[in-house]
């Protein structure tokens, strides 16, 4: 049984990030792989889990999922310990963060699982994005991006790709995205996985432990294939 926490969905879930839950979901199915999702609301407790998602949103419901996850920060930064993979998008990329300035009013904590910081700039990235990353077969993952976060990794947090198309985490340095043992994070919204099959699988594999069995993506693989360097 593969348990998976989607935190903060109510807050937290722009251009259609739930449905990288539903892909999780789905894709565990086909291979007769049990699911079980919790969703983790304001209040609520969290136990252990071996996926846990968190979507994008704007920055006042990032106030409150701030304040939320301070709660919870030991907890998490066990979980990560652990094993356990998280899969941040966007405004929950940047809370998995150590945190996140907005470009007016106070600085949001993060819980520090990615050794990353976010700071808000003049101008939005918006538009279509590539990367080329080491993690997965195809090398090349597709999203949509809109943030105005620059993110700025360090120490042992690595980008999840390097820049083909689009911006990034800041425009600047071609990285896209973090990650930090089972922990990552992206600006590509979308939904992500349902356009990466690939990575959707990869993240399965670490939470299960075992490489899965190929399954039929001809369609899934044709979308992906159609966004792979976009115009921005
Ligand atoms: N508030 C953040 C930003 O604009 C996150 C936006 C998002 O999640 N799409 O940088």
């Amino acid at each position: 049984m593969l348990r998976i926490a989607h935190l903060y969905p109510k807050l937290l879930n722009i251009y259609g990030d739930n449905g990288n839950v539903i892909t999780l979901q789905k894709r565990c199915e086909w291979r007769g792989i049990e699911v079980n999702i919790d969703e983790i609301n304001i209040g609520s407790s969290i136990a252990e889990h071996d996926i846990y998602f968190i979507g994008g949103g704007q920055d006042i419901q990032q106030i409150e999922v701030s304040k939320e996850l301070q709660r919870h920060k030991d907890f998490l930064l066990s979980e990560r310990e652990r094993g356990a993979v998280f899969l941040g998008i966007c405004g929950g990329y940047q809370l998995l963060g150590h945190y996140y300035k907005p470009f007016e009013g106070e600085r949001l904590e993060g819980i520090g699982l990615l050794d990353a910081y976010t700071i808000a700039g003049d101008r939005r990235f918006i538009g279509n994005v590539t990367v080329k990353t080491d993690c997965v077969t195809p090398d090349t993952l597709v999203g949509f991006e809109n943030h105005s976060g620059l993110t700025y990794l360090q120490g042992e947090t690595k980008p999840l790709g390097i820049m083909v198309t689009g911006n990034g985490n800041n425009g600047k340095d071609k990285k896209e995205g973090a990650r930090c043992k089972n922990v990552f994070g992206t600006y590509m919204h979308g939904s992500f996985l349902p356009k990466n099959p690939h990575f959707a699988d990869y993240l399965i594999g670490l939470a299960i432990g075992e490489e899965l069995q190929p399954i039929d993506d001809t369609t899934e693989l044709l979308t992906h294939n159609s966004l792979v360097n976009k115009a921005y």
